[in-house]
C-alpha cells in the first residue's frame, strides 16, 4: 500500500490536508494523526471492518479494545448510554484533554472497537491537528497508539513513518507530541471510579472532582495476582532488546552501582546504556548516556521517555540501566511504564 505522507502545520492545519484524512477514514481508511500524548493510528469507530484493519496493521491482538477519539461533547451522547453525572464533572475539569474515561456502549459502536466489550473508552483530545481530523472523519475516530505492536508509542512523526509506511493510508506529520505518555483511563462504569492506567492526569487531580477515585491495585503491585482491567495491560508491553534495570537509593549509591555494572558488562564485551537526570550524566561511564531533565522535572521525563527508549534499541545497547527518577507529579505513570519495559527488574542499593 502506498501511504501518503502529509505535514501538517499545527497552530494552521491546512484544510485541504485536513478534508482529504478525513474522507480516508469516511471511506473505511486508516490514518495515523498527531495528538498531545502520542500519535494515534485512527480509523472508523463506528465500522466493524475499520477496527478489524487497525488490529491488522498494528500487529495487535483483537481483544485489545480501541479508544474512540471524539471531537466535542455532543457526540458523547451516541456512543454512550446510562452516562453517570462524574463523566460530566470530569469532562468540565478535563477534556478536551488527556483523559480516557469508560462508559457504557451504545449498540452504535460495534464489538470489534471495544474488544468485546459492553463499555467503551472515550477520550477528547486538545490538540487541534486531532480535533479538526476527527470532525472531518465524521466525529468517532478508534485510536491506538500509532506504533508496531512490541514497539514504544511514537511521539514523533518519524517514529511513525517507521513503523507505519507501507501499512495504512495516509500518515499526518506534526510536532513531536507535547506530554508523550498515553492517556491516563478511568473506569466510571463500576460504584467507585478506578484508574486502569496512570497518566498525564494524576491520582491527585482526579480527587480534586472525584474524592472516592482509587488505582487499579493490579497496577501498583506487579505481584498482586490480580489481572488488570484494562485488557491491554495484561500483554507484555514494549521492552527494549537490551537487558534492563531500575535502579533506586541515594544517587552517590545509585551511580556507583551502576558504574561498576557498566564496567563488568564492558569487559564482557556488551554495549551499555545509560538512562539519568541530566545532571548526573557526566558521572556516568557506558557507551550511550540520554538525560531526562532536571532531577525531578517528571514532565520532561515523560516527554523523553519513549524517545529515549527507541533510542537505546537504535544503538544496539545489550545493558541498559536507569536511574529511578526523583519522584514529580507524573511518578505514578512514569514508573508504570519504565518498570514494564524493564519487565520490573527494579534493585535498590
Ligand atoms: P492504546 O490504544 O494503545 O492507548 O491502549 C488503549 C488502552 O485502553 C488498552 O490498555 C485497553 O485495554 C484500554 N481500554 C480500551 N477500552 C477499554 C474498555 N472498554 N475497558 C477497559 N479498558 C479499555
Ligand atoms: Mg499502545
Amino acid at each position: 500500500m502506498d501511504t501518503l505522507i502529509a505535514t501538517i502545520d499545527p497552530n494552521y492545519p491546512d484544510p485541504e490536508i485536513i478534508q482529504r484524512a478525513g474522507d480516508v477514514i469516511r471511506s473505511g481508511g486508516l490514518v495515523a494523526f498527531p495528538t498531545e500524548t502520542v500519535y494515534g493510528l485512527g480509523g472508523d469507530a463506528l465500522s466493524a471492518d475499520s477496527a478489524a484493519a487497525i488490529y491488522a496493521a498494528k500487529g495487535r491482538p483483537s481483544d485489545n479494545p480501541l479508544i474512540v477519539h471524539i471531537a466535542d461533547m455532543a457526540s458523547l451522547e451516541r456512543i454512550a448510554v446510562d452516562i453517570p453525572d462524574a463523566v460530566y464533572l470530569l469532562a468540565r475539569r478535563f477534556w478536551p484533554g488527556p483523559l480516557t474515561m469508560i462508559m457504557h456502549k451504545s449498540d452504535e459502536v460495534p464489538h470489534a472497537t471495544t474488544g468485546g466489550l459492553d463499555t467503551v473508552a472515550v477520550r477528547f483530545p486538545s490538540d487541534p491537528v486531532a480535533r479538526e481530523f476527527i470532525r472531518a472523519a465524521g466525529g468517532y475516530v478508534a485510536a491506538p497508539s500509532a506504533n508496531l505492536s512490541g514497539k514504544p508509542s511514537p511521539t514523533s512523526a518519524g517514529y511513525v513513518i517507521q513503523d507505519m509506511d507501507g501499512r495504512i493510508d495516509m500518515i499526518l506529520c506534526g510536532d513531536d507530541s507535547r506530554i508523550g505518555l498515553e492517556s491516563t483511563i478511568v473506569d466510571l462504569t463500576e460504584a467507585a471510579p478506578v484508574i486502569l492506567r496512570p497518566g498525564y492526569v494524576t491520582l491527585d487531580m482526579l480527587r480534586e472532582i472525584l474524592p472516592d477515585v482509587t488505582m487499579d491495585t493490579a497496577l501498583i503491585r506487579d505481584d498482586s495476582g490480580q489481572a488488570p482491567k484494562a485488557p491491554g495491560m495484561k500483554y507484555r508491553h514494549y521492552a527494549p532488546r537490551g537487558e534492563m534495570t531500575v535502579v533506586d537509593g541515594t544517587a552517590r549509591d545509585v551511580i556507583t552501582y551502576i558504574n561498576e555494572r557498566t564496567q563488568h558488562d564492558s569487559k564482557e564485551g556488551r554495549r551499555t546504556g545509560v538512562i539519568a537526570s541530566d545532571e548526573h550524566l557526566d558521572r556516568y561511564r557506558a557507551d550511550v548516556k540520554l538525560g531526562m531533565g532536571a532531577d525531578g522535572d517528571s514532565e520532561t521525563y515523560a516527554h523523553r521517555l519513549f524517545d529515549t527508549l527507541r533510542h537505546m534499541d537504535d544503538e544496539e545497547v545489550e545493558r541498559i540501566y536507569a536511574e529511578r527518577p526523583a519522584g514529580g507529579m507524573l511518578d505514578d505513570a512514569i514508573m508504570n511504564r519504565l518498570l514494564k519495559a524493564a519487565g520490573h527488574t527494579l534493585v535498590s542499593v
